[in-house]
């Protein structure tokens, strides 16, 4: 069957497709360990469940107004004064399938044939072909290391074009793990101010900082907040990926063309699910604590079994719960041309799944998830560690 010419120009996620290799090869039997994971490994909390369950029992299994649910948007706009001291009305909060369909709503809402987006690389991987499918230009912006990857003033300044219509952050960033300052925040928005960017900031992982806590880019003064949405979710914060609610904040007008959008295409979340939210949004924000702190004690495992892998660097993640370790040379030394061929053998010779950095636009890395029990992800890391031994005697 012929295909559309936007289809055919996207790449699959690769962040999905690996896990799914990993999960099958499991399935077939086989002892993988999978580092490929972008999902917390704990169950949703009870009290979630429970809510859940009550509110289909009392009939909530219907369609929902396409913006969400009004007690939903209600709770989101409470807990964004809560946690982030942002005021939203209710109206200015949309509810969709996940952040990652918010985000290609957001996209399909406000780009036309051409409109250039800046994303800084490493990247997302659904970021560069959401906007392709809608018909915009990514225009990456390839960050340093030396800066943990982020996007400086300077940057940002030499890919603002007369097309540039938007800029996509993501702090705390997969894969990264760096967490935006404010003040680096502050230097990006003070470029900013002096145009009409559209700043889309992706803040998922919100809740899993190891330094500073995060800062939102909206929060700087009322002219940034007016040019900024916001996108979120449950995802992350209370490991609910499996029920599909994320969210957008911001301007009015979007959020009733997101909503619009929704009407002609899934309708509404799941009525459970939109349940199952506010139930997440009205416990108190210090229960995630506790999986934050866990996740902040396989961070520091993490890293100091990554630093033990030779020739391997990496950069000590502030958030998220990603390594991004620097394998290009490690690659080469196993005879290797690209860290893509490395991460093939890794899996097919020593069961061990992660991600090769292509798919973030930056070939000579790969991402590795520490989202599993420290045991486990020790196991994979020693079996790393003897592929690279095995294949450097050689
Ligand atoms: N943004 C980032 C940076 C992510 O890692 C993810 C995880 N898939 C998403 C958005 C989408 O999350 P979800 O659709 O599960 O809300
Ligand atoms: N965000 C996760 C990841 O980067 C889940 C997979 C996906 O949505 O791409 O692995």
């Amino acid at each position: 069957m012929e295909l559309s010419k936007k289809v055919k120009s996207i790449t699959p996620s690769q962040t999905i497709e690996i896990t799914n290799t990993a999960r099958q090869l499991k399935a077939e039997g086989v002892d993988v360990i999978s580092l490929s994971a972008g999902e917390p490994d704990f169950n949703t909390p009870d009290e979630i469940i429970e809510a859940v369950y009550e509110a289909a029992k009392a009939g909530h299994t219907k369609y929902t107004a396409s913006a969400g649910l009004p007690e939903l948007r209600e709770a989101i706009a409470r807990k964004m004064k809560r946690d982030n001291n942002l005021e939203y009305a209710a109206n200015e909060v949309y509810v969709g399938n996940g952040a990652k369909q918010v985000l290609y709503n957001i996209f399909m809402a406000t780009l036309d044939e051409g409109d250039e987006v800046i994303v800084p690389a490493p990247y997302w991987v659904s970021y560069t072909e959401q906007v392709k499918i809608v018909g915009g230009e990514p225009v990456t912006a390839v960050t340093s290391v030396d800066n943990q990857f982020k996007l400086t003033p300077e940057l940002l300044k030499a890919h603002i074009t007369e097309k540039t219509k938007m800029l996509v952050l993501n702090t705390p960033n997969n894969p990264t793990g760096s967490v935006y300052t404010k003040e680096e925040l502050q230097a990006l928005a003070d470029v900013l101010a002096d145009t009409d960017i559209i700043i889309v900031v992706d803040e998922i992982y919100e809740v899993l900082t190891y330094g500073e806590p995060q800062v939102s880019i909206a929060s700087l003064n009322d002219k940034i907040k007016a040019q900024t949405i916001i996108v979120n979710g449950v995802s992350k914060s209370h490991a609910m990926t499996g029920w599909r609610v994320g969210y957008a904040c911001g301007d009015k007008e979007l959020i009733s063309a997101l909503s619009s959008l929704t009407s002609q295409s899934t309708t509404s979340v799941a009525e459970p699910a939109q349940y199952g939210a506010i139930a997440a949004y009205d416990m108190a924000p210090e229960s995630a604590e506790k999986y934050r702190a866990i996740f902040e004690a396989r961070r520091d495992n993490a890293y100091e079994k990554i630093m033990e892998l030779p020739h391997v660097t990496c950069v000590k993640p502030e958030g998220a719960f990603y390594l991004f370790p620097y394998m290009q040379t490690v690659a080469e030394k196993c005879g290797y041309n690209t860290v893509d061929d490395f991460v093939k053998d890794v899996l097919r010779e020593k069961h061990v799944a992660f991600v090769p950095g292509s798919g973030f636009g930056t070939p000579e890395y790969a991402r590795i998830s520490y989202s599993l029990n420290e045991e486990t992800f020790n196991d994979a890391l020693r079996r790393i560690k003897e592929f690279i031994e095995e294949k450097t005697k050689i």
